[in-house]
């Protein structure tokens, strides 16, 4: 029998709604086997997630979100098992977190514009850890009552085409990369079916990633559907990558995230724990 592997979930480290501590008790209790934490742009939750991972007597992996800027698109690299030390990493997310600050600063002038007032207090009250993110301004949009609900603060002020929207600039694919590869860890591209790319794009994407070290994909994702993850398949098999699994969990009130409620991987594929010594 395989292993129950999370290689993708959020504490208040950066936008998710547990601690830490809380995120490994809550994937102990729901059978989960092998742990990756991997907030945005941030490692600040790994040391104690480790600690009561290891208490509890789970497997627990280093892991990351880090947000990059491709041509006109904003992805997400998730880097797993790397060394959470590592100097070229953690100078180069300091450097992410100060761009969210001031892209924080350009959606809360903007919010302003569109009749949304003091939000960039209001969603420096929901950040605990050291990154400001639009999950933020979201719940400050929903508990100041300008929305109904989380996704409506995305469909009405802070999705791409939207008054609050600031698509920032962040990191390049090739550095994000190295960061995680000198650090020795892998990089896996994040849900790569939602960044509206077409097919031949997606192609162009995968084949730059490999060039420049990248190892996988999420062929399973909490947010891809049954379709995205047989398309994820393919395209791991067609290029070689590796695949990765997580449920991109971020707590209770995005309930449509969920862990411990992932579908296994195809047989025939390597996952990207085969590259780790001890798995
Ligand atoms: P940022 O990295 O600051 O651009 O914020 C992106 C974060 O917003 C993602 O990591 C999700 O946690 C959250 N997010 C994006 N779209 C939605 C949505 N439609 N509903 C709820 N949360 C969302
Ligand atoms: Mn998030
Ligand atoms: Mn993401
Ligand atoms: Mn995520």
């Amino acid at each position: 029998m395989t292993k129950q592997y999370d290689l993708h979930c959020h504490s208040t480290a950066s936008d998710g709604e547990k601690s830490p501590l809380e995120l490994v008790r809550h994937a102990v209790s729901h059978g989960v086997e092998v742990l990756a934490l991997t907030d945005h742009d941030v490692t600040d939750g790994l040391a104690e997630a480790g600690k009561e991972a290891q208490l509890l007597g789970i497997e627990f992996i280093s892991g990351v979100e880090i947000s990059v800027s491709w041509g006109k698109h904003v992805l997400h690299i998730v880097g797993l098992n790397f060394d959470p030390t590592h100097l070229a990493l953690q100078s180069g997310l300091a450097k992410l977190r100060l761009q969210r600050q001031s892209r924080g600063e350009l959606i809360a002038e903007r919010l302003t514009k569109a009749g949304v007032e003091n939000s960039l207090q209001g969603a420096m009250r929901y950040s605990s850890g050291q990154i400001l993110s639009r999950s933020h301004f979201a719940k400050y949009l929903l508990d100041a009552g300008y929305v109904k609900n989380l996704a409506d603060a995305f469909k009405r002020y802070l999705g791409k085409g939207k008054p609050g929207f600031v698509a920032g600039d962040w990191v390049g694919l090739e550095e994000a990369v190295s960061w995680i590869t000198e650090s020795g860890g892998q990089a896996v591209i994040a849900h790569p079916t939602r960044y509206g790319l077409s097919a031949t794009k997606l192609r162009v994407l995968i084949d730059e990633f490999k060039q420049v070290g990248g190892k996988g994909l999420e062929v399973i994702s909490g947010s891809q559907d049954h379709n995205a993850m047989r398309s994820m398949a393919d395209y791991a098999r067609r290029f070689d990558m590796h695949a990765s699994v997580g449920s991109d969990y971020h707590g209770p009130s995005q309930s449509w995230l969920k862990m411990g409620r992932l579908p296994p991987l195809p047989d025939d594929i390597e996952p990207i724990w085969s590259l780790w010594a001890d798995s």
